[in-house]
């Protein structure tokens, strides 16, 4: 189920000039630690307002070209909800989506240690998942 490029970075300063084969510039380094830094699952536009503040000559148009090239290879997931605009998470562990339909907040969520898709799904004998994309809604606890 995708590609995982070993070590990581997990905040935006620890990003080297070079990941997943993907040259890492000035524009893509500002985008991509946004997504690390503050992972709420923002979409294009969000991560523009919160790179601009570090990088104020970035358009919104560069950072339309750097997501891209980023979920291009496989850095960053992109998540799509219903109609609404495509949101992004740097998390490739396998985990799937929960939106608490009170505050519109997207949170991952992992499987429980052990448990795998087989266990739970009725797949077809010998089917192989490559993607995983599931999003719940419901209520979560303490929001209104
Ligand atoms: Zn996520």
């Amino acid at each position: 189920m995708g590609i995982q490029p070993v070590n990581l970075p997990s905040r935006s300063d620890e990003i080297p000039s070079e990941l997943g084969g993907l040259r890492m510039t000035k524009q893509r380094k500002e985008v991509y630690g946004v997504l690390l830094d503050q992972r709420d699952h923002p979409t294009a536009q969000d991560v523009f307002l919160r790179a601009k503040e570090r990088m104020p000559s970035i358009s919104l148009a560069t950072v339309y070209n750097c997501l891209e090239a980023l979920v291009g290879h496989e850095l960053v997931k992109q998540v799509n909800f219903d109609r609404s605009p495509s949101r992004y998470c740097p998390n490739l562990e396998e985990h799937v989506h929960f939106q608490d339909e009170a505050t519109g907040q997207i949170h991952d969520v992992v499987f429980k240690e052990g448990v795998r898709l087989e266990d739970f799904l009725d797949l077809p004998q010998g089917v192989e998942v490559r993607e995983l994309e599931l999003t719940l809604k419901g209520i979560m606890p303490g929001s209104n």
